[in-house]
């Protein structure tokens, strides 16, 4: 019998289970799914005390391959059962929840009682809370409403050897100590296990209104975005698209004929009046340089087009890969025209689209599948990127996150002082480097 069926009974305890994330498969492990956090806390104990690896698994929505199990002897820890929302108390825009509910019934929990939860990273019926807090998710509507740590009054997490704690609360401010809370958010499971968080959420907009934008090319399209912020503008969200982006998936765009072009699609919110107000800034704003101008109808119809990007571009040629860089907003137009160039330099076809308003580039490189020289010509091209986001004065990830994919590159990006104080801190907090090992930190 393995040793952990004492604490989470046999039901929970799975051989030879392949867990990784949408980026890389993992290898058969054990895979463990305690039914709360005390359960969660006693793995942690028996995992720590025998030497054992522990990688705790979300939604395995993630894009970095954070959630990946590398080694078989590694027990890959689900949260999946840990679903219950503990307390919600609408009135005062509050809730704690447990780390394996979804985003969506966080989303819909929230919307159902007039409130807005507004982290959307782009698949909430599979993510879950713990993973996003994990990754410090993003989304389209960060521009306006911040990443999944603006959300985070307090957390509930296992730390090594396997105590549980409590950091923050229902409390909207606290300064008491070091911000362990915001540690722990974006540590990608290498700190500590999330198993609850006290969630801060706002009065739902009445109403959201989108408008996309056309433009010849980046320079143009970008010129307006600037114009956007100039204004003081806030849309809910801005995004963008470029002409290859546009190329594979303009067709679908939810207005006769598509779009074409360079895109820039923009949502105001507010209520009736004000977004009203604002969608026809934006026009204004958006409008010089801009060879069509859609308002459309229905603002879940651009969503559902626009929440299909990342899929209809793969398959394009049936693979891709996919980068997350940021760099400053100013020099939005040089990474996605660099990102072009990045591709033919490789013998590559590339694209991209993103968060415009955060300067969060999705560059992609579009790959046959099973074409290994291919996929190795991307990766070295993915490596241009990191160079080329840097130069920039950006950063190698804005939101999927280190994991295993760009292990090691932090020290591209950090002075060595900063890698010295970060491989401190994951020292102090996981001394035998047993939490999710050979993930963000080198
Ligand atoms: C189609 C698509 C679109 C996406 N769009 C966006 C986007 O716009 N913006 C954005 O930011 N992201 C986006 N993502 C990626 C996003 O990061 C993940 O969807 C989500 O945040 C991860 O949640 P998860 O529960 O699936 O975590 P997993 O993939 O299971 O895990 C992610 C990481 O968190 C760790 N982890 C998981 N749960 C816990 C826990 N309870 N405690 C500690 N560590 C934990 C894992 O070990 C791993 O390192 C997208 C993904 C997809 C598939």
């Amino acid at each position: 019998m393995h040793p952990l069926v004492r604490i989470v009974g046999a039901a929970n305890v799975e051989l030879d289970v392949r867990v990784g994330d949408i980026a890389v498969p993992g290898v058969p492990a054990t895979l463990v799914t305690p039914g709360d956090a005390q359960q969660v806390a006693a793995v942690v104990a028996w995992c720590y005390g025998h030497d054992v690896a522990i990688v705790p698994v979300g939604g395995r929505s993630g894009l970095a391959g954070g959630g990946a199990v590398l080694d078989s002897d590694a027990v890959a820890l689900s949260l999946e059962r840990l679903r219950t929302v503990r307390s919600f108390e609408p009135e005062l825009w509050r809730m704690e929840v447990e780390a394996g509910v979804t985003t969506a019934t966080v989303a819909r929990l929230a919307r159902e009682n007039g409130l807005l939860f507004p982290p959307d990273p782009g698949a909430p019926e599979q993510s879950q809370l713990g993973g996003m807090i994990a990754t410090n998710a993003g989304g389209p509507h960060a521009f306006k409403y911040g990443v999944t740590g603006d959300w985070v009054t307090g957390l509930e997490a296992v730390l090594a050897p396997g105590e549980l704690v409590r950091v923050g609360g229902a409390t909207r401010k606290d300064v008491a100590g070091y911000d362990l809370c915001a540690l722990l958010t974006g540590s990608e499971g290498t700190l500590g296990i999330v198993t609850a968080a006290w969630l801060r959420l706002v009065p739902a907009p009445e109403r959201r209104l989108a408008l996309a934008a056309a433009y010849p090319d980046a320079a143009t399209g970008c010129d307006a975005v600037l114009r956007v912020l100039a204004s003081g503008i806030v849309p809910a969200a801005l995004e963008f698209f470029d002409e290859g982006a546009i190329r594979a998936t303009g067709a679908a765009f939810p207005h006769d004929g598509g779009v074409d072009g360079f895109v820039i699609l923009a949502e105001a919110d507010g209520s009736h009046e004000e977004a009203a107000r604002i969608r026809d800034e934006l026009h204004e704003a958006l409008g010089p340089g801009a060879t069509a101008l859609h308002a459309p109808e229905s603002e879940r119809a651009i969503w559902r087009w626009r929440d299909g990007v990342s899929l209809t571009v793969e398959a394009v040629r049936g693979a891709k890969l996919s980068e997350d860089i940021a760099v400053p907003i100013d020099r939005l137009a040089e990474a996605i025209e660099e990102t072009i160039r990045i591709g033919e330099r490789h013998d590559l076809d590339a694209c991209s689209w993103g968060h415009a308003g955060d300067g969060n580039v999705h560059a992609t490189f579009l790959l046959d599948p099973g074409d290994d020289a291919m996929r190795t010509r991307a990766n070295a091209a993915a490596q241009d990127l990191f160079a080329l986001a840097i130069r920039l004065g950006g950063t190698i990830t804005g939101e999927h996150g280190i994991g295993l994919l760009k292990n090691g590159q932090l020290s591209s990006q950090w002075e060595s002082a900063a890698v010295v104080a970060h491989n401190a801190i994951k020292s102090a907090l996981d001394p035998k480097g047993l939490l999710n090992p050979g993930k963000k930190v080198p």
